[in-house]
């Protein structure tokens, strides 16, 4: 098995290629900015590629067929990394988490580790009596659910996803309602992440976050908490879309036109570290898409001495771009 199994060469070169790109770190230089750490205080771990679905944008080309998923011993290296270098919030996210076998054993273990445990879900990964010990797990934790749920128009949703997962997506939604989730008042946290659908950059998270809340109650009587929505980055299979709908040089133009200069200050790599499934740190999911580590050798949690300071250097490439358009990728 190959570090990071299928994944596509990224953007790094590509932009320049294809659409003649200020580098990233040139363009930090003309705008006499410079991206360097703050103090580290999340801790993402990626359970693997693993997923039921194979959405278009998924910058990790996760899917069925991917074999990485983080073992028992890995899961065991984090619970001790976390323990060693508290940190304010914990971030699982995968591919789908849920058809990690040991998920289980790494949400109980991270659990009481920090104020703020989160679980990514596509909301279908699992069904019947799966569904439901994970959710009692998730109860019982107070664990933050982040779902994906990219459109309140189904059949822009399902021709990211595929046919019929709205319909599911819904179905689980309306349960987790149920249990307590995005209901106010039971302090059981229920947000939603959307990215857009198309070759375009996300509207303002004000407004989706308001047409998300009308719609989704108006339509299927759903709520949630917070709504956040993201670009796409142009890595993995989101890329190989862009080249094959003839999309990619427009819509890298657009990400590089709209950068951003105050978005730098506030970008999620600068507080936060993420891990493989493998055990391996990070600077950002997206480093870890095109195993770009952090100086010339990969770090395994179990040799982390110290974290970074603040000021220390983050791994970045042209893929960047898509954190600093507009709002920027927080
Ligand atoms: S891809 Fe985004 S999060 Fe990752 S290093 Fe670049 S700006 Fe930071």
């Amino acid at each position: 098995m190959s570090e990071i199994g299928e994944i596509s060469p990224g953007i790094g070169t590509g932009v320049r290629e294809a659409a003649e790109v200020e580098p990233f770190a040139d363009i930090l230089v003309r705008h006499g900015l410079s991206l360097v750490r703050d103090r580290v205080h999340t801790l993402q771990v990626n359970t693997g590629y693993l997923c039921n679905l194979r959405c278009r944008h998924c910058h990790l080309e996760a899917g069925p067929g991917r074999k990485e998923i983080m073992s028992r011993e890995t899961m065991a290296a984090i619970v001790s990394f976390a323990r060693r270098f508290p940190f304010q919030v914990i971030d699982i996210t995968g591919g789908a988490p849920e058809l990690v076998p040991d998920l289980p054993f790494l949400v109980d273990g991270l659990a009481p580790l920090a104020p703020r445990l989160m679980l990514r879900t596509n909301l279908s990964a699992v069904s019947g009596a799966a569904r439901e010990s994970l959710l009692a797990l998730c109860v019982a934790h107070r664990v933050v659910l982040v779902a994906s749920f990219p459109s309140t128009n189904p059949s822009q949703a399902d021709a990211q996803r595929g046919a019929g997962a709205t319909e599911t997506a819904i179905a689980v939604l309306k349960r987790l309602n149920t249990a307590g989730y995005g209901v106010e008042g039971t302090g059981l946290e229920l947000d939603l992440v959307s990215n857009p659908v198309d070759a375009v950059l996300p509207v303002s998270q004000e407004s989706a976050e308001r047409k998300f809340r009308h719609d989704l109650l108006k339509k299927w009587g759903v709520a949630f908490n917070h709504l956040y929505t993201f670009a796409n980055v142009p890595l993995g299979r989101f890329q190989t879309w862009l080249r094959r709908t003839g999309n990619y040089e427009r819509y890298v133009k657009t990400v590089v036109e709209a950068f951003n200069p105050s978005a730098i200050e506030g970008l999620m790599c600068r507080t936060l570290l993420s891990v493989s499934w493998d055990g391996f740190l990070y600077d950002c999911d997206f480093n870890l898409a095109v195993g770009r580590s952090n100086g010339d050798r990969k770090v395994h949690v179990s040799d982390v001495r110290e974290l970074p300071p603040p000021g220390a250097p983050i791994a970045t490439g042209d893929y960047c771009y898509a954190c600093t358009a507009g709002s920027g990728f927080t």
